[in-house]
């Protein structure tokens, strides 16, 4: 997996974020040869690059998977340029936004118009748009790639995804408020995962005044990932407010706080890291 947007909410470029990352979500996934992008936010731009780097003028196949559709999920993907390239295919899946549908909200994001220049029927590869059930489903085929979803709490609805694959298992746990009333489900859903990349937007302080805003914090999560007995737990969806030396303290706090009998590593997400499981 590589990190290619870290960041909740707004993207944050400078110098002041410039160690852990100023893009928003996305992550990029290769499984059994398969691309895998979560989120478009505006990392996907680079990984856009990247990939055209790698592949030339040659298709590339990728699955899109889609959280939910607030701005920092999709900002991105006007700029993604294999999307304009017709020898390529991507397959656009995320949570039933109904009655909308994901082709109408993308398709209004670029309107040709007031919003950005070129309409979604500018985009020259392959691109079809899946619907996953609201409530989380247990299994959903990719070409060799399975996974399965659960919904998060988060307003307006959002989905997690989880990956189990030969050699280890990944869940991709943003946007999500803890301390919410689905926690058994979550703890189910993320039990034993060897890589967790959770939100963690707040601070223990900052996380009173922002109820309901639909993002975790810290301490909420290493309880939540310990009990689930998760391995490896990567903070993500980074607060744009804080930048990399409130992230350094935020990261040294979220590890004293992991139960004294567990060996669960803490991480904070940045972006460009690579990590193998
Ligand atoms: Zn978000
Ligand atoms: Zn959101």
């Amino acid at each position: 997996m590589r990190f290619w947007g870290v960041r909740g909410s707004l993207p944050t470029p400078g110098s002041s974020t410039a160690r852990y990352g100023g893009n928003t979500t996305c992550l990029e996934l290769r499984i059994a040869g398969e691309i895998i992008i979560i989120d478009a936010g505006s990392g996907i731009s680079p990984l856009g690059t990247a990939l055209i780097d790698e592949f030339g003028m040659n298709p590339i196949s990728i699955a899109l998977l889609n959280t939910h559709t607030h701005w920092d999920h999709i900002q991105g993907f006007p700029f993604f340029i294999p999307a304009y390239m017709p020898q390529n295919r991507i397959r656009v899946i995320g949570r039933d936004p109904s009655p909308k549908s994901l082709e109408s909200i993308f398709g209004k994001m670029m309107d040709g118009d007031n919003c950005f220049p070129i309409p979604l029927e500018g985009m020259k590869c392959k691109i079809t748009f899946d619907h996953l059930l609201p409530d989380g489903q247990k299994e959903y085929a990719l070409e060799k790639v399975k996974f399965s979803t659960c919904p998060t709490n988060h307003p307006g609805g959002c989905l997690a995804y989880r990956f189990d694959t030969p050699t280890g298992s990944l869940v991709f746990l943003s946007d999500h408020e803890t301390e919410g009333p689905d926690e058994p489900r979550i703890i189910e859903f993320i039990k034993g995962a060897d890589i967790l990349i959770a939100d963690t937007q707040y601070t223990p302080k900052e996380i009173e005044t922002r109820r309901g805003w639909g993002h975790g914090c810290f301490r909420s999560v290493v309880a939540l990932a310990d009990t689930a007995g998760v391995k490896n737990l990567y903070m993500t969806h980074h607060d744009p407010a804080h930048n990399d030396d409130f992230m350094d303290q935020m990261l040294t706090d979220a590890k004293g706080l992991v139960f004294a009998n567990s060996k669960m590593n803490v991480f904070a997400a940045t972006e460009g890291q690579q990590v193998r499981f």
